[in-house]
């Protein structure tokens, strides 16, 4: 990849951070995050030397962390990992409530669970503020800044007063929702204003653009130009993009190539001929955006309507705990528990289960080759930003085979258009895919899942960044030359 920044000062910022110590019974043990936006921006930060900056949420942050700042990768350390340590009523108020209990919803358009508070907004605000001073204390004369999500909305612009010297692109991960509801959130004015701090704003989709110009125009009354995705705040120029976030499909084309991967591919795959099934997966955090309720509901009508399909096939769910200090993600999944034995009761017969969960993560490697080693990727969010999933199921696919079956409702919808898309919220639609996707030719199955692939090698992760920090560079340049 060749882009860098061009003075090699590029500041990074996110909620979590890319390397976290955990207490363990024997020391302390060293976590790596394992999302995109990490393995895509550690190596650059590796390369050029800039710096990291996050909250620091593991149990030995501290201790590692003389002063707060932790040189990293562990073995062979390159950059600066700077963490912002919060008080337990910061987390509870930033954290677990305004983000994950009213920014997170509210985004996925899921009003009944979004639950706003004055108390929880205050601490969100002093977070976000901590983020910014830390921040403006580290960054060289017109350094460049690159802060994510939904987390930190109010950052670029608490940063943009501290340190007017320097560029900031921020990159919103999830939806952003419809003004009708956006305005719901009682300080969607402070929110939209805080990210016009930013030079450059990224988001997902096209559509989630228009739904910010919109929330700029009718929320502050700022005139936006659409055309051009410019909004002028006094003299301060904000350019709105959409950069599709994406995976690096080259590293998951020889992550299942290794002999290691190819035997435990292989493994799966003889279990599942075994019982004469194909397999179908789906890997979702246990969150109520991920749709999995109304996917059983689907899975139920389909073998319900296409009794041809009753042991031939078997849905394998990793489910992968998450947020459990909030109760209604507890909930979630014993619900899914429920509604899956169900579903066994009904139609699974001896020798054939028609419902499989796994309750944990699993690491990177062998989640790509389950999905090699799958036939068909179920991904029925009823909304999701982009989902990696999906990209990641396409991209292990070297052999052509595997068929998505895609949400229309996520981003990734949008780009991968040979998928066969539904409606998450219409179990008939889901079944009916399911079925269309179980009786595809073997001529049709190779040119869909070749054309996706396709897709990917022309759009991956390091070309969104290299989007990004080009467009973050132009800028940055614009403010060294008075
Ligand atoms: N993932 C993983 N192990 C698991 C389950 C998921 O590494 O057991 C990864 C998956 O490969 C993907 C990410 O977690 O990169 C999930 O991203 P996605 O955009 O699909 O959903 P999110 O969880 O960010 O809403």
């Amino acid at each position: 990849m060749a882009v860098e920044d061009h003075r090699g000062s590029l500041i990074v910022v996110t909620n979590r951070e890319p390397y976290i110590d955990e207490k363990a019974a024997q020391g302390i043990r060293r976590l790596q995050s394992a999302g995109g936006v990490v393995s895509a921006l550690d190596p650059l930060l590796q390369r050029s030397g800039g710096a990291w900056v996050a909250w620091g949420s593991g149990s030995a942050d501290r201790e590692t962390a003389p002063g707060g700042v932790r040189m990293v990768p562990p073995i062979d350390p390159k950059y600066p990992l700077h963490r912002v340590f919060l008080s337990p009523e910061e987390v509870l108020g930033y954290y677990n409530r305004y983000s994950n209990q009213g920014l997170w919803p509210l985004s996925h358009m899921l009003i009944e669970r979004t639950q706003f508070s004055r108390e929880a907004f205050h601490l969100y605000r002093r977070v976000n503020q901590k983020f910014a001073r830390r921040v403006a204390s580290l960054a060289p004369p017109n350094g460049s800044v690159f802060s994510h999500d939904y987390h930190l909305a109010l950052f670029p612009r608490m940063l943009r007063e501290l340190r007017p010297d320097v560029a900031i692109a921020h990159f919103w991960h999830i939806p952003w929702p419809p003004f009708t509801l956006f305005r719901l959130c009682p300080q969607h004015q402070e929110i939209t204003r805080g990210l016009l701090g930013a030079d450059i704003l990224g988001f997902q989709t096209p559509q989630d653009v228009d739904n910010f110009l919109t929330a700029v125009e009718r929320g502050l009354k700022i005139p936006v130009d659409r055309t051009q995705g410019v909004i002028q705040v006094g003299t301060h120029r904000v350019v709105v993009r959409d950069y599709p976030i994406s995976v690096d499909i080259t590293a998951i084309e020889h992550m299942v190539n290794t002999p290691r991967i190819q035997r435990w591919t292989a493994g799966i795959r003889k279990r599942a001929r075994n019982h004469h099934v194909s397999l179908a997966v789906s890997v979702d955090r246990a969150d109520y955006t991920k749709g999995l309720l109304q996917r059983l509901q689907a899975i139920d009508k389909f073998f319900a309507q296409y009794p041809e399909h009753r042991r031939r096939i078997t849905f394998l769910q990793v489910v992968v705990p998450t947020r459990t200090e909030v109760r209604a993600y507890r909930r979630l999944y014993d619900q899914f528990v429920d509604a899956s034995a169900r579903i066994n009761d009904k139609y699974g017969d001896r020798g054939w289960t028609p419902m499989v969960h796994i309750r944990r993560s699993i690491d990177r490697p062998r989640l790509m080759g389950l999905f090699r080693a799958a036939d068909y990727a179920l991904v029925s969010s009823l909304f999701d930003g982009m989902n990696l999933v999906a990209k990641e199921f396409v991209s292990s696919q070297i052999d052509n085979q595997g068929v998505l079956l895609l949400s229309e409702m996520t981003g990734a919808a949008q780009e991968l258009e040979e998928a066969f898309h539904f409606n998450p919220l219409d179990p008939d639609d889901v079944a009916e895919q399911l079925h269309r996707a179980a009786i595809i030719s073997p001529e049709d199955r190779a040119r869909r899942i070749k054309s996706m692939r396709e897709h990917i090698h022309d759009h991956t992760i390091y070309d969104w960044i290299t989007r990004i920090i080009r467009d973050l560079n132009d800028v940055a340049h614009t403010y060294a030359t008075p």
